[in-house]
């Protein structure tokens, strides 16, 4: 599959979400982790969002989960999902406590609230890389 399109979707980096983004590059799945009550959360932010603290560290986390909700993109909002459509747009309940919106692009049958799935980084070129996720069965 060619991601050369997504490169214009990424978010601006700045220090607040270089490390997600960067994790993603170098193949790893990254959330920031309370050093105070072990929350993780996502997106990165400069404080906890449960107990305010800012002692935040970025940890590696497997990131699986559960489909909490999902829609299907029938519409080509942007020419980077023409050969991709229809594909599915998931709220995911990661197993670390944080949601992640994540596409799931590819699917070999349709997706079901509950489902487990497991995070998948696709690359778009040596520097920049991003998150999807797919069915775990
Ligand atoms: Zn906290």
């Amino acid at each position: 599959m060619n991601f050369e399109g997504f490169g214009e979707l990424l978010p601006e980096i700045d220090r607040t979400n270089a490390p997600f983004w960067h994790g993603l590059a170098s193949g790893e799945l990254r959330l920031q982790k309370c050093a105070r009550c072990s929350m993780h959360q996502y997106p990165a932010e400069t404080f906890c969002y449960a107990c305010g603290a800012q002692a935040l560290d970025w940890v590696r986390v497997a990131g699986e989960g559960t489909i909490y909700s999902f829609v299907v993109v029938h519409q080509q909002y942007h020419k980077a999902f023409k050969d991709f459509l229809p594909y599915t747009v998931a709220i995911v309940q990661m197993d670390e406590g944080p949601r992640m919106l994540s596409a799931m692009l590819g699917l070999q049958r349709p997706a079901r609230i509950g489902d487990r799935v497991m995070p998948c980084i696709r690359r778009i070129d040596g520097e920049r890389a991003f998150l999807t996720y797919e069915l775990a069965d």
